[in-house]
C-alpha cells in the first residue's frame, strides 16, 4: 500500500509542476470542454460523490489521449439552502448531524462551533472536497476555480438575469410552489432531504352534498364520477367541518391546514372522527344518486382532502377496499349497517378498453395478486389501469353526453363542466409526498403570490429547448425521452428567496437568486474567470456591456475598455478563451439532476446564447450502493471519500467505482471489492514492472519470426483495443475496463502458458519481447484514464516519452488481425479442453495421449457446409447431393453420409462471425499445429503426446478412434 501512496503523490506532484492539466486556447489543436456539476460544500464527500467526478475525469483523460486540448474546471456552489440549512442544524445542536460529522467524517469537535456560520462551513468543506479531488488525481485546471458568492460571479449572474428578463422569460405572479412552512421559503430538489423534487399536481375536488355541507372528494380522474358507488372516509382519522370561503366543507384536519396555504379562507367549526359519518349518505352531483359513506383504511387524511369517491370498476384501491368489506365484515356491524346495504355497492363499468374485461380494476388486482388495501403493488396497479384507459379507453353509454369520447378528452371535459356548474373546484397537492425540507419540516403546496418566476412554461422557449436537445448527444441515449418529458411539463419556477447566500435579484434587491437558477450557464464563466483573476478585475468593472461583448460579441473591445477601465488585452483574452472553449462539449452529472438542473441548463443556454454555442452532450450516471444497500447514515454504511482513498489508494478506488456498473446502473461498492481491485492492480504492476525494465523498444521483428501463438496474441490485442475504444466513445467505461484489463489479461495468461518453454533461443526471446512490449504499451495507455498513477509509473519504467497522460490512445492495427492464428488457437484450446474432460470423466492417469487429425476430405465437406450455411440453413440431403458431385467424395459415400449427418447441426449453430472467420482461415493444418504445440500439451497434461493423421494407415489406433476426428475437433485416444 505504501508504494501505491508514494506513486500517487509522486505523479500528482509531477502533473502539478508540469501544469499539464492547465488548458489554454491552442489554435492548432481541437478542443474538448468538459464540466461536471459543482458541489455544495455543506458536508464532506462520501464515495457516492466520487462516481460522477471520477467518470468526468476519465472522460477528460480519454479525450486528452485522443488528441484534444481538454479543459476540465471546478468550482464550489455556496449559494442556497444546502449550506444554510446544514449550518442551521448544527447551530440548533442537531445530535444526528454532530455524530455524523464527528464520528463518520472525523471533523474535529472544536471546529463545530465555527461551522455554525454558513460561510465558514462552506469554506471548511470547500477545502476538504478540493483536497479529496486532488488526492484522487482529477485532471482539473485549478486556475479557474471560483465560488458562487465571489462578487465577480454575482455580477455574471446579474447579467444572466437581466438577459432572461429582456427576453421576457422572467414573470411576476402567483403560482403554486413546494413550500417549507417553517422556513417560509419555496423548496426545490436541493432544499429537501433525499434530494426530492416536489411534484405538484392538480386534484379535482368534486362536491358531494351532505345536508348543509359538502364532502369534496379529491380525484385525479374526474371522468370516473359516473362510476362512483360509494364514498370512503378513514374511520380513525380526524375530520373537521369548516367554513371554506363561503361553503361548509367536511375534510380532514390536515387538509384544512393546507387549504390556507392555497389562499382559502378556512374557519373550523367542529371536529370529529371519520367513523361518525360512516353509514350516512351523500348525493352525487353528476346524477343526484344517493350513495353510502363507507370505511376504508387506505384513505390518507394527509392526502388532498381525505375524502375519496369510490370507483371500484376502474380504481384498484377502491376495488380492493370493497372486496375487503363484504356482507359478513365485522366492520359493517360495528357501524350498525345491515348486510343488504352492500347490494347497492357493486363495481360499475363506465369505460371500454381492449386490454381488460368489463371491470379493469378487478383484472389487474387479480393479476398482481393483491389482497389488501395496504399492498404497495396498488400504486403500480393504479398506474397501469390509468395508462391503458387514458390512451385507449372510450366512455361507455352510461356516461351521458360524454359517451363515445376518449378518456383523454372526457377527463378534461368533465372537469370543465363540473367546475362551470359550481360542482367542482381544483386543489394543488404534492404528488410525491411526503417531501421533507432539509430543516425537517414536511413541505406543502403554497400559492406563492406576487413573486418572481422563470417562465419555463413559455411555449416558444420550450420549442427552443427541444431544438437544442435534438441536436445534443445524450448518454445513455435512453434518457432522451425523460428530458423531452421534463421540457414539456416544466412550468414557472420560483427563482428567488428571502434568505441564504447568493446574488441579489438586480431589479428587486429584497430577493436572492436561488441555487438552481444561478448555476445554469456558469460553464461560460469558467472560460473567463482565469483572466478576471489574473488581471484582478474588480466586480464594478464587470458591467453588463463587458459580458455582452465577451459572450455575445456585442460592441467594440476598445470602447468597452475605455468605458470600464478594464485592460483591453484582458478583455480580448476573455473573448478569445470563450470563443475557443465554447460550446460546452460535455456536461456530466448524476441522473437525479435530469428533471431540474440539466434541463434548466439547456433552457438557459437557448435563451442567452446563439445556436452554435448550445451544449453538445449530457452524460448522466447512477448512484453508488454500499454492499448492495443504499448508503445512509441509518445503515451506518457511509464511507467518506478521503478515508477510502487513504485506505485503498486512488487508482483502486477509481477502478472499483467504474468497473462494476455501466452509466445508469447503480455501482456497488464494498470493502472486499476495493481490496481485490487493489490486489489485482498491485499484481498487474509488479508483473509488468519487471518486464518494463527489460523489454527492448527498438527491436522490430518481421512477421516471419513470429509463431502462431505470437500472432494470435497480437491479433487478440487488436480486438481488445477496438472494443475498448468503441466502449470509451460511448463512455461505457465498465465495458472498456473489461476489455482492456480483464479480457486482455485472460488472453495474456493463455499466451504465457503457450510460450513458456519457447523462450530459450535468442530469436524466440526477441519475438516474445516484441509481443510483450506491444501488449504492455497498449494496456498501459488504455488503463491510463482509469488508473493514471500506476500507469505513469510503468510508463516511466518502460522508457516512455513524457507523461502517459499526454500520450496517444492506441489504435487497432488491422494488419495484425490474424484469423488463421485465432482459429489455430481455437483448435489447441478445444483439444486441451476435450482431453481434460476425458481425463476427468474416466479418472485415467494418462501416459500417452494420441491425437488424430481429420482427413482432408472431411475438411472439404466441412468448409462446404460452412460456406452454404452463411446465407441459409444447411440441409443434410442437399449438402450430400452437392458433395457427391465430386468423384473423390463419391468413393467415400458411406463415410461421408455418416460425417455429414454429424456435422449439419453443428455448423448451423455456429455464429455468423465464426463462420466468416473459419471461411477466411480455410483449412487449418491441424497436424502441424498440434505437433508444434506438443511441448505445451506435454506440460499441461503431463503425458507423452503423439499426433497422427486419420488417413495414416500405420497409425496406432487400438480403439479405432481416428474415424471420429472432425475439423477443429481431433479424435483422442488416451493410453
Ligand atoms: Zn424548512
Amino acid at each position: 500500500m505504501a508504494f501505491l501512496k508514494q506513486i500517487e503523490q509522486k505523479w500528482q506532484r509531477k502533473w502539478e509542476e508540469a501544469k499539464i492539466f492547465e488548458a489554454d486556447p491552442d489554435p492548432n489543436k481541437p478542443k474538448c470542454y468538459i464540466t461536471v456539476a459543482y458541489p455544495y460544500p455543506n458536508s464532506p464527500q462520501h464515495i457516492g460523490h466520487g462516481r460522477t467526478y471520477t467518470l468526468a475525469d476519465v472522460h477528460a483523460r480519454y479525450m486528452r489521449m485522443r488528441g484534444y486540448n481538454v479543459l476540465l474546471p471546478m468550482a464550489f456552489h455556496y449559494t442556497g439552502t444546502p449550506v444554510l440549512a446544514m449550518s442551521k442544524r448544527l447551530a440548533e445542536n442537531d445530535q444526528d448531524l454532530i455524530e455524523d460529522f464527528v464520528d463518520v467524517y472525523k471533523v474535529p469537535k472544536e471546529k463545530l462551533k465555527e461551522l455554525t456560520e454558513p460561510f465558514e462551513m462552506a469554506r471548511y468543506f470547500h477545502k476538504e472536497i478540493k483536497t479529496g479531488m486532488k488526492a484522487i488525481g482529477y485532471s482539473i485546471d485549478w486556475r479557474r476555480e471560483f465560488t458562487t458568492i465571489d462578487p465577480q460571479y454575482n455580477r455574471f449572474v446579474e447579467w444572466q438575469f437581466q438577459k432572461l428578463r429582456q427576453k421576457g422569460y422572467i414573470t411576476r405572479g402567483s403560482h403554486p410552489v413546494g413550500w417549507c412552512p417553517k422556513d417560509g421559503n419555496p423548496v426545490g430538489q436541493h432544499d429537501t432531504r433525499g434530494d426530492v423534487e416536489p411534484e405538484i399536481g392538480e386534484f379535482t375536488l368534486i362536491k358531494f352534498r351532505y345536508g348543509d355541507s359538502i364532502l369534496p372528494a379529491a380525484t385525479l380522474r374526474p371522468e370516473t364520477i359516473f362510476g362512483v358507488t360509494n364514498m370512503w372516509l378513514n374511520p380513525k382519522a380526524e375530520y373537521v367541518k369548516a367554513k371554506v370561503d363561503k361553503e361548509n366543507w367536511i375534510i380532514s384536519k390536515e387538509s384544512a391546514e393546507k387549504l390556507r396555504y392555497l389562499n382559502r379562507k378556512v374557519t373550523v367549526i367542529e371536529s370529529f372522527k371519520g367513523k361518525q359519518l360512516i353509514g350516512k349518505t351523500v348525493e352525487n352531483p353528476a346524477n343526484e344518486k344517493k350513495i353510502l359513506i363507507l370505511p376504508a383504511d387506505f384513505v390518507d387524511p394527509k392526502n388532498a382532502t381525505g375524502v375519496v369517491m369510490s370507483v371500484p370498476g376502474h380504481a384498484p384501491y377502491d376495488y380492493v377496499a370493497l372486496e375487503n368489506l363484504t356482507k359478513t365484515s365485522a366492520q359493517l356491524k360495528e357501524y350498525g349497517l345491515k348486510p343488504d346495504v352492500m347490494d347497492a355497492v357493486k363495481p360499475v363499468s363506465i369505460i371500454a378498453v381492449t386490454e381488460y374485461s368489463v371491470i379493469p380494476a378487478g383484472d389487474v388486482v387479480k393479476q398482481m395478486g393483491i389482497l389488501n388495501q395496504t399492498d404497495p403493488k396498488l400504486e403500480n396497479a393504479t398506474k397501469e389501469v390509468y395508462r391503458h384507459e387514458f390512451h385507449n379507453g372510450k366512455m361507455k353509454p352510461n356516461t351521458g353526453k360524454y359517451a363515445g369520447m376518449s378518456v383523454a378528452v372526457a377527463k378534461e371535459k368533465v372537469k370543465q363542466d363540473l367546475m362551470a356548474e359550481g360542482k367542482a373546484e381544483a386543489m394543488y397537492e404534492l404528488l410525491n409526498k411526503p417531501v421533507v425540507c432539509r430543516c425537517g419540516t414536511e413541505c406543502v403546496v403554497k400559492i406563492f403570490e406576487d413573486q418572481w418566476f422563470i417562465d419555463y412554461g413559455n411555449r416558444e422557449w420550450k420549442a427552443l429547448a427541444h431544438k437544442a436537445l435534438d441536436g445534443m448527444e445524450i448518454l445513455p441515449e435512453e434518457l432522451r425521452a425523460e428530458f423531452n418529458n421534463v421540457i414539456d411539463w416544466l412550468h414557472e419556477k420560483a427563482c428567488a428567496r428571502k434568505s441564504g447566500m447568493g446574488t441579489k435579484l438586480p431589479w428587486d434587491l429584497a430577493w436572492i437568486i436561488e441555487p438552481l437558477s444561478d448555476s445554469v450557464i456558469y460553464m461560460a464563466y469558467y472560460t473567463i474567470v482565469k483572466q478576471i483573476k489574473k488581471h484582478g478585475i474588480p466586480p464594478n468593472q464587470l458591467t453588463d456591456e463587458v459580458f455582452d461583448h465577451v459572450f455575445l460579441g456585442m460592441g467594440k473591445a476598445s470602447d468597452i475598455a475605455e468605458k470600464t477601465h478594464i485592460n483591453i488585452k484582458a478583455l480580448e483574452e476573455m473573448r478569445k478563451e470563450f470563443k475557443y472553449f465554447y460550446p460546452l462539449d460535455s456536461r456530466h452529472s448524476g441522473r437525479d439532476l435530469v428533471p431540474n438542473h440539466l434541463t434548466f441548463m439547456v433552457f438557459n443556454h437557448t435563451a442567452i446564447f446563439s445556436e452554435e454555442l448550445w451544449p453538445r452532450q449530457i452524460v448522466t450516471n447512477g448512484s453508488v450502493m454500499m454492499q448492495g444497500a443504499k448508503m445512509s447514515k441509518s445503515f451506518g454504511n457511509i464511507m467518506p471519500l478521503i478515508e477510502s482513498i487513504e485506505k485503498f489508494g486512488a487508482d483502486p478506488f477509481r477502478l472499483s467505482i467504474l468497473a462494476t456498473a455501466e452509466l445508469l446502473q447503480d455501482a456497488d461498492f464494498s470493502l472486499t471489492l476495493a481490496k481485490s481491485m487493489r490486489d489485482r492492480l498491485e499484481r498487474f504492476y509488479r508483473f509488468w514492472e519487471e518486464i518494463a525494465k527489460t523489454v527492448d523498444n527498438a527491436t522490430k521483428l518481421s512477421k516471419k519470426s513470429l509463431t502462431l501463438p505470437d500472432r494470435w496474441m497480437l491479433s487478440r490485442l487488436q480486438t481488445h483495443i477496438k472494443m475498448a475504444t468503441e466502449a470509451m466513445d460511448k463512455l461505457e467505461v465498465r465495458k472498456a475496463i473489461h476489455s482492456a484489463f480483464y479480457e486482455l489479461d485472460k488472453d495474456f495468461q493463455w499466451y504465457m502458458r503457450r510460450i513458456t518453454d519457447q523462450n530459450q533461443k535468442q530469436e524466440r526471446k526477441e519475438a516474445v519481447d516484441q509481443v510483450l512490449n506491444e501488449i504492455l504499451d497498449a494496456q498501459v495507455r488504455m488503463l491510463t484514464p482509469v488508473t493514471p498513477h500506476i500507469c505513469e509509473e510503468l510508463w516511466e519504467k518502460m522508457g516512455g516519452k513524457g507523461f502517459v497522460s499526454l500520450a496517444s490512445w492506441p489504435t487497432a492495427d488491422e494488419a495484425k488481425v490474424d484469423v488463421e492464428a485465432e482459429e489455430n488457437e481455437a483448435l489447441i484450446e478445444g483439444a486441451l479442453e476435450d482431453t481434460l474432460n476425458i481425463i476427468k470423466a474416466t479418472s485415467i492417469t494418462p501416459k500417452k495421449i494420441y491425437y488424430y487429425t481429420a482427413a482432408p476430405w472431411k475438411w472439404k465437406a466441412y468448409l462446404t457446409a460452412v460456406k452454404n450455411s452463411v446465407s441459409t440453413k444447411v440441409v443434410q440431403s442437399e449438402l450430400m447431393k452437392e458433395l457427391m458431385k465430386d468423384n473423390d467424395m463419391k468413393k467415400l459415400a458411406k463415410q461421408l453420409a455418416k460425417f455429414v449427418g454429424q456435422l449439419v447441426d453443428e455448423v448451423n449453430r455456429l455464429s455468423a462471425e465464426r463462420k466468416q472467420r473459419q471461411l477466411r482461415a480455410g483449412t487449418i493444418y491441424e497436424n502441424q499445429s498440434l505437433k508444434e504445440a506438443e511441448a505445451f500439451f506435454k506440460r499441461e497434461l503431463n503425458a507423452e503426446i503423439v499426433v497422427q493423421r486419420e488417413e495414416d494407415q500405420k497409425r496406432h489406433d487400438p480403439k479405432n478412434r481416428a474415424q471420429l476426428a472432425k475439423p477443429y475437433r481431433p479424435a483422442i485416444y488416451i493410453d
